[in-house]
């Protein structure tokens, strides 16, 4: 077996499938190597005689227990039931536990373990909310607090209260500190997450003043061309006919002209609604330019699109634009033709164009097969 697949396959095992689980549980695990190494160090503290062995073989036992069962937690699939399936909260307590555990047993290089809760309240920083980073900071101040008071009256042989003091002070100094950093990340997080938002909500304004028309809301011609791309390639997988419809309205510029431009406008708003209300879900229909619409009919010979053409005329007939004008009515004429494929959207366009002419010709208010 190659030694990436080798790599994929075991990472896999370990890990799990890719995704969000998988952070989870590598993160767990990244802790409990980080215990384990925890262990070593105290391991060695206990060869230089500076902590009694039987409490460190305890605390490690507890800690890496404890480890191996938030690792075994996640990495089940236990944890996602749970309203945090990564049990960050749970973790770092544990480890704020374990580290002032630590603190109460280790001699006098216990000042070291200071620095272990800033490690930990980093990592929760990412995952929590301030409150609750500002509640593990406060527990963490009270836990060591307490583990020093104790060891101050218990063994005051051993524990310096001024030593303890200046610990004590120091850890107020840093925990808060890393309260108020957690503070300033949570806003950091908070402006990038709003940004993103804008960020979408621009796109998405840009890809709607790309692809339509602003009077109509309808499909503009560009949009319209890459759905004749996309259907006339899904038609020809499945051997099914499209239909193209070229409409111009009649004597639009007579209503201009008698009605004002504004009117012309809700003309063209209101053809757009009416005929939408005739239309099944995949057909499109893109405002050309001017009064001129083109309507794409997917899986549509060309007498149903004929019919299809009826029925918006008839649409029409039975709605006038009372909205503009009562009794204002509005009538098209159209040229109907069959699209053949990718290499014949041009041709299908043009001929459905001629079509229209012919029935502007042939007296307007009618449709014409190419
Ligand atoms: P025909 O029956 O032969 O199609 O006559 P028509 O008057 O509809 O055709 P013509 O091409 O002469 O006029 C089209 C008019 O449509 C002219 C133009 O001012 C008007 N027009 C184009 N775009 C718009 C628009 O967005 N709003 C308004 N109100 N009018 C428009
Ligand atoms: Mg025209
Ligand atoms: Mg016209």
């Amino acid at each position: 077996m190659p030694e990436a697949d080798f790599l994929s396959l075991s990472s896999r095992f370990v890990l799990g499938p890719e995704g969000r689980h998988r952070l989870r549980v590598s993160q767990s695990l990244l802790a409990l190597v980080a215990y384990v190494l925890f262990a070593l160090c105290q391991q060695i503290e206990v060869r230089f005689g500076l902590i009694e062995a039987r409490a460190s073989w305890w605390l490690s036992a507890f800690y890496l227990g404890g480890a191996v069962l938030f690792f075994i937690a996640i990495r089940s699939g236990w944890s996602a039931r749970l309203a945090d399936p990564s049990m960050t909260l749970a973790q770092s307590a544990f480890g704020l536990l374990a580290v002032a555990g630590a603190y109460g047993i280790t001699g006098p290089a216990r000042g070291a373990l200071l620095t272990i809760p800033v490690l930990i309240l980093m990592f929760s920083m990412f995952r929590l909310n301030r409150r609750q980073v500002g509640g593990l900071a406060l527990a963490a101040l009270l836990l060591f607090a307490a583990v020093m008071g104790w060891q101050v009256v218990h063994e005051p042989a051993r524990h310096d209260p001024r030593v303890e003091l200046v610990h004590l002070v120091f850890a107020v100094i840093v925990f808060g500190g890393m309260w108020v950093l957690s503070d300033r990340l949570a806003r950091l997080r908070a402006r990038l997450t709003r940004k993103r938002t804008d960020l979408s909500e621009a796109f998405e304004r840009i890809r709607q003043l790309a692809t339509r028309d602003d009077l109509t809301g309808l499909p503009n011609r560009r949009a319209l061309m890459d759905s004749l791309v996309n259907e006339t390639a899904r038609q020809a997988r499945l051997g099914q006919p499209i239909a193209l419809v070229a409409i111009d309205l009649d004597h639009f510029k007579a209503i201009n002209d008698e009605h004002g431009h504004k009117a012309g406008d809700a003309v063209l708003r209101g053809f757009a609604e009416r005929a939408l209300t005739e239309l099944r879900g995949p057909d499109v229909l893109a405002r050309w330019g001017g009064e001129e619409f083109l309507l794409l009919l997917p899986d549509t010979t060309v007498t149903q699109a004929l019919s299809c053409v009826q029925r918006l005329r008839e649409r029409l007939v039975l709605t006038p634009f009372d909205e503009v004008q009562p009794g204002l009515r509005v009538t098209f004429s159209a040229g109907v033709t069959r699209c053949l494929g990718g290499g014949d959207i041009d041709a299908a366009i043009e001929r459905a164009d001629r079509a229209m002419y012919r029935a502007k010709a042939a007296g307007r208010d009618r449709v014409e097969r190419a």
